[in-house]
């Protein structure tokens, strides 16, 4: 379902990167990642392009060191962040410059035109005030959608925008059936969000939660022990977020990294 943007994507070389450009089913409206072929929803193949706003929320983001050049001990620092545009698809970016600490609540973020990417589409984080927008208006719409069905996890092959979103929706799921409190739930949603790097680093850890990552994972698997009163469905969701999250978090690459990245 997935491949590289700047391979698979003929607008994008058309255009170069004056609009950051998304995908909508043409049979459900659905909005996706530059980078999807077919409709998760409907399974439909007829995806039409279409231009973001461009304007988003940082969900997770890490700081990696790539190679420039021959010289493999020649390293550039460089931030790859999971963003959630407005639009509401969720995709990879490069974020150019500093990413301010996460106790400042949720860290903005536009698209940058015109900044060659030799990867993601490069974005940068909004300092105006006049650029934030929205976030709580669309964090009120997805705690107000409904989660009857209980949602199953993709594939935990790659740990994609797709993955995170049906994994925090599986985390509401406990939730609402009180089978984890609000402590756990943070616990697993900051996880869950930090799978697709292969789990958060030491720093990160010890601003939001002021453990070791070793003790942070004992807290995940304590958030996900069954409980007495937990039903077979409920166990089951456990069980399943607890392997994902135990795989994510102890793989030495990230997993959804390897192919869409080509500075490896
Ligand atoms: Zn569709």
């Amino acid at each position: 379902m997935y491949g590289h943007p700047l391979r698979t994507n003929p607008i994008h070389r058309d255009h170069g990167e004056t609009v950051l450009w998304i995908r909508r089913c043409r049979e459900c409206r659905a909005l996706f990642a530059p980078q999807t072929s077919v409709c998760p929803t409907c399974t439909s193949a007829e995806l039409a392009w279409m231009p973001s706003s461009g304007l988003g929320s940082i969900v997770s983001w890490r700081l990696e060191h790539h190679s420039v050049g021959d010289n493999p001990a020649e390293v550039m620092p460089r931030t790859i962040a999971v963003v959630e545009l407005d639009d509401g698809p969720w995709i990879f970016t490069t974020i150019d410059g500093e990413v301010p600490p996460p106790a400042r609540g949720s860290v903005r973020v536009r698209f940058l035109p015109h900044v060659p990417a030799d990867g993601f589409p490069v974005f940068t984080v909004c300092h105006a005030a006049t650029e934030t927008t929205e976030r709580g208006q669309r964090a009120a719409q997805c705690a107000n959608a409904p989660t009857d069905l209980v949602p199953s996890l993709p594939s935990a092959l790659h740990y994609d925008s797709v993955w995170i979103r049906a994994a925090l929706q599986q985390c509401e799921v406990l939730a609402r059936a009180d089978s984890i409190d609000s402590t756990s739930r943070s616990v697993i949603a900051f996880a869950i969000r930090w799978a697709p790097f292969g789990g958060a680093g030491a720093r990160e850890l010890l601003v939001a939660f002021g453990v070791t990552r070793r003790r942070f994972l004992q807290k995940v698997e304590d958030a996900l022990r069954p409980r007495r009163a937990d039903t077979v469905t409920i166990r089951g969701l456990k069980r399943q977020l607890q392997v994902s999250l135990t795989q994510a978090w102890h793989s030495a690459l990230p997993p959804s990294m390897p192919q869409s990245v080509p500075w490896r």
